[in-house]
């Protein structure tokens, strides 16, 4: 099947290859899809596309109008994609529904310990000679009371690696996992609860209604004084004004984030010869106490082996007109 592959990153084409082993005609493309590249896909069956690509209804209309069948995502979120439309139009959609809950979740950890352990600064102090320890002061993980909001797959390593760790747990989902409680003495509680309990909350929620902001002023205030908060899931689960706020006072300690809110057309691309524009990422990042990471806690070898794995299999269901595990249904 012919297929445009939009928002390619030079690190998963290798990847993509070797699963395809030639069967698929795969046209590479590092730009992302929008109203104005879509017409790059034209002559093609098919469309691969990443988070940061848009699908919405009027770019769907103009890949349909070209002959797209079928879209694989390369990502298990698939909110920047109109699947109603999608199926207005007659486009089947797949995605990747997991692919290493073990990447998201490690990351997670990697941002809490970086955190708490003042790495980057200690790195940044010994390349200048500093070899002073002031400021520099963590805490013991042991002891500690993590708050998880959203206990699925990844969640659910996450739970495995801090309990590990000797922290308490405290989660929050619609569909509580009672097997986290019996291995990992995880306590179900309501929002309220956990963020006033929590020494550290670790967000592994999806983006849906009623968890958009779910990180606002009001929970915010219901947290302890020097919270450490982590968001690797997405953006708009948090009111990055808001956590702003709360970073500039001191009731919110540290902050890392592997997602934001405005990362289309800022995260996976280089943008350090521009100028930049906005200004809530700048304040983010003047902060000593934030860490941000690009979007990349999916960024393993095993996640993108099973990323190209997934996608072409799910390119070869489509081309087959089979059953495909994966299709994204109403
Ligand atoms: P999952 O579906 O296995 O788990 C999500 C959990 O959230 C489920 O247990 C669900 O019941 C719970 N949930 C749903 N609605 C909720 C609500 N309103 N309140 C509380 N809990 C709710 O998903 P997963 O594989 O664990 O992924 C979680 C999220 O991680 C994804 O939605 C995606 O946004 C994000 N993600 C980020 C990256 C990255 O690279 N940063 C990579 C993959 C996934």
């Amino acid at each position: 099947m012919k297929t445009a592959v939009f928002s390619l990153h030079k690190f998963e084409k290798p990847f993509l290859e070797q699963a395809n082993q030639g069967r698929h005609e795969l046209l590479f493309f590092d730009m992302r899809l929008t109203q104005h590249t879509a017409t790059f896909a034209k002559g093609c069956e098919a469309v691969s596309l990443f988070v940061s690509d848009d699908a919405s209804a009027p770019v769907l209309d103009i890949l349909s109008s070209m002959g797209i069948k079928c879209i694989v995502l390369r990502s298990a979120g698939f909110n920047n994609v109109d699947i109603k439309r999608a199926k207005e139009l007659g486009i089947r959609v797949a995605r990747v529904p997991a692919y290493s809950p073990h990447a998201v979740a490690e990351h997670a950890v990697a941002l809490m310990l970086a955190l708490n352990r003042k790495l980057i600064r200690a790195h940044n102090r010994i390349a200048e000679m500093n070899f002073s320890l002031d400021g520099l002061t963590g805490f013991d993980m042991n002891g500690k009371t993590v708050g998880i909001i959203g206990t699925g797959k990844i969640g659910n390593v996450a739970a495995k690696i801090l309990h590990g760790f000797g922290c308490r747990l405290l989660g929050y989902d619609v569909y509580p996992n009672e097997t986290l409680v019996q291995q990992y003495a995880l306590q179900y509680t309501d929002l309220q609860t956990l963020c006033s309990n929590a020494d550290i909350i670790t967000l592994h929620c999806p983006l849906v209604e009623d968890t958009k902001y779910i990180i606002n002023s009001k929970s915010i205030a219901w947290m302890k004084q020097g919270v450490m908060l982590i968001n690797t899931s997405r953006g708009k689960l948090i009111n990055t004004k808001d956590v702003i706020a709360a970073l500039k006072t001191g009731e919110i300690g540290s902050f890392g984030m592997d997602v934001y809110e405005e990362e289309e057309g800022l995260f996976f691309e280089d943008h350090s010869e521009d100028i930049l524009q906005d200004d809530v990422i700048a304040r983010l990042i003047s902060f000593r106490n934030v860490l941000i990471t690009s979007h990349q806690a999916f960024l393993t070898d095993t996640a993108l082996k099973n990323i190209a794995d997934t996608t072409i299999n799910n390119l070869n269901c489509f081309s087959d007109q089979s059953n495909c595990d994966n299709e994204i249904k109403l």
